[in-house]
């Protein structure tokens, strides 16, 4: 009764209370569960109020006819999961909305992958290359300015074309900001259950950070290109392979179908 972890918290009895409390109940210090239920029902001790607190935690009824069994508490079913045991152990961070906009049910991995690698600023844009000429460390898509992230995505010249395209077909309006501003500006709009709109839009981005981003190394390694509303072109095209080939396709809302010419 009073050393097992037998009571509905998990706990012990003389985890929170003194042996001094435990015995004026009057029953013995070795004493068993057993001996406060009669015929199928509690009799606990009166008396001692102070420890009224265990009595009224205990939320089921005894029954003499089965086993005891151990339950765990972390689960609903009583049953251990390592799953359960983990998140127990571990220390809990905020969640990072980030993981939505990159693995939602429309996603193409190695997209996401670029476009997670863009997200952290970890893509080797000439910015971030060591003993670089300006010269070398102009960008390859417009010649102009010098290649970053935020110069990429989407701020200038030929990336914001192909954008703007993508972005008036998919029915995006998110504001013209710098890659991470708008990174949280996603982010904080974004919800945790999701949706079409939302996934094709995070789909749509994916896509086009990702054609960039090969344009601009076709670019500086093969010395070839394409204008930008090819790029755009493929961009679109793509999406909508990847929304076709989708298994959740049937779900896919009628405007939606419409735009991106689902049926044929
Ligand atoms: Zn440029």
């Amino acid at each position: 009764m009073w050393h097992d972890n037998w009571l509905p918290s998990g706990q012990r009895a003389t985890n929170n209370y003194s042996s001094r409390t435990l015995s004026s109940t009057g029953l013995a210090w070795n004493a068993r569960v057993a001996d406060i239920i009669d015929r199928d029902q509690w009799c606990f001790p009166s008396g001692n109020t102070c420890i009224q607190n265990i009595w009224q935690s205990i939320n089921f009824y005894p029954n003499s006819l089965e086993p005891d069994t151990p339950i765990w508490s972390l689960t609903a079913s009583g049953e251990y999961t390592i799953h359960s045991a983990w998140d127990q152990m571990r220390t809990r961070k905020p969640n990072n909305n980030l993981f939505h906009i990159l693995w939602h049910p429309l996603h193409v991995p190695r997209q996401s992958i670029i476009l997670w690698l863009a997200a952290r600023g970890r893509l080797r844009t000439k910015d971030r290359l060591p003993n670089i000429t300006e010269e070398d460390g102009i960008c390859k898509l417009c010649r102009r300015e010098g290649e970053s992230h935020d110069h990429l995505f989407f701020h200038y010249g030929y990336s914001k074309q192909v954008w703007d395209l993508i972005a008036s077909k998919a029915n995006i309006t998110w504001p013209t900001l710098p890659w991470q501003e708008l990174l949280s500006w996603i982010e904080r709009r974004s919800t945790t259950k999701g949706n079409f709109h939302q996934w094709i839009s995070f789909l749509a981005l994916s896509s086009t950070i990702y054609h960039l981003w090969r344009e601009r190394n076709r670019r500086i390694f093969t010395n070839s290109g394409h204008p930008p509303n090819a790029i755009s072109k493929g961009i679109l095209v793509q999406i909508r392979t990847q929304l076709m080939e989708s298994p959740r396709r049937l779900d896919i809302p009628e405007i939606h179908q419409r735009t991106w010419n689902l049926r044929d």
